[in-house]
């Protein structure tokens, strides 16, 4: 492992994060009563939480030791890293630059883009499309503020690379800890660096990605952060990935998603949301039925926050509330 780092990272939350037993959904989704626990990473104490806290730990704090002032990244208007990054600036002190695709602009700031606002977050609405082309944005809106005599540090996209993963590297063997019998842990796969810090801590064997739309090739992007994470090198070939839970794209409402959001809110009292949780719990729940999860295998769903996106969310709002009860 080449886990040494420069920085320490700095603390934004109380852990370790609870582990909740799941009963009522295991069951109902055709596991055994004890084999489903859910870990809480929507309840990190900062902004309302959610994974991007425990990547920002280690981002934040290289951002001090680098001397920087003001944070710039990318995100879509319902970012949940943006979120979390506007608010680990409010709690450091620092500024934040937020760079968004115009296109993507809503006539109303809801759920996230409401919370960059209270949060204090500037936000610049570039022309762009795609990650690729939003980074570009914020490395000259970067080379713009140390013109002005600011010291800027870019964040990068969803809080993913190999520093970003390191907190998820911790997560692993938090959940060690706490069950040290897992066999599976599901997570949503967005930008990478969740999965990857995971693979790190507990192998490829043990974590299942649900693929969520955010990237082209999540897989190749996680296998390389877990590669410069442990030194070893992990070829996304041998990561286990569903693509099945993207239906007509990132952010759009998946028919399964709509329905393991339901499910989990009835069962368990838990809320997901519709962009990446409520993705993670489908592809769980289609795990089970095709048998790559089956009962007597001790699962872990990582629930990684997301619930401003609900708010944001005007599809999933109408159709949550036009579902009938059982
Ligand atoms: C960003 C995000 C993810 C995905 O994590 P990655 O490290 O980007 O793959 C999952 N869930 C929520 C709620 C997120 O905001």
């Amino acid at each position: 492992m080449t886990l040494e780092s420069p920085v320490h990272k700095l603390p934004l939350s109380a852990w370790p994060t609870p582990m909740e037993a799941a009963a009522r959904l295991a069951t109902h989704i055709g596991l055994a009563p004890d084999d489903l626990w859910i870990k809480r990473d929507d309840l990190t104490g900062l902004g309302v939480g959610g994974n991007k806290v425990r990547k920002l730990e280690w981002l934040v704090a290289d951002a001090l030791h680098n001397g920087a002032d003001t944070l710039v990244t990318t995100g879509g208007p319902q970012s949940n890293h943006a979120r979390l990054t506007a608010a680990a600036a409010a709690r450091t002190g620092l500024r934040v630059t937020l760079v968004m695709p115009a296109a993507a602009r809503p006539p109303q700031p809801t759920g996230n883009l409401l919370l960059d606002a209270a949060l204090g977050a500037r936000i610049i609405w570039a022309d762009a499309t795609g990650p690729a082309d939003l980074t570009t944005h914020a490395q000259q809106v970067c080379t713009e503020l140390r013109a002005q005599g600011a010291t800027p540090y870019l964040v990068p996209f969803g809080g993913s690379n190999a520093l970003g993963a390191r907190g998820y590297h911790d997560a692993g063997i938090e959940i060690l800890h706490q069950q040290p019998t897992i066999q599976h842990v599901v997570t949503a796969l967005g930008s990478g660096a969740t999965m990857a810090g995971l693979v790190a801590a507990l192998g490829t064997e043990r974590v299942l990605g649900i693929d969520v739309g955010a990237l082209p090739d999540p897989a190749a992007a996680a296998a390389t952060y877990a590669t410069e994470l442990t030194g070893n090198p992990v070829t996304p070939a041998r990561l286990r990935v569903r693509h099945d839970q993207i239906g007509a794209g990132y952010g759009t409402l998946h028919e399964p998603v709509l329905d393991a959001i339901t499910t989990v809110a009835r069962a368990e009292g838990v809320i997901l949301d519709p962009v990446y949780t409520g993705r993670a719990a489908a592809g769980l729940i289609a795990a089970v039925h095709d048998g790559t999860i089956r009962p007597g295998q001790r699962t872990v769903l990582l629930h990684t926050g997301g619930l401003p996106g609900l708010f944001g969310h005007s599809e999933a709002t109408h159709r949550i509330t036009h579902t009938t009860a059982p």
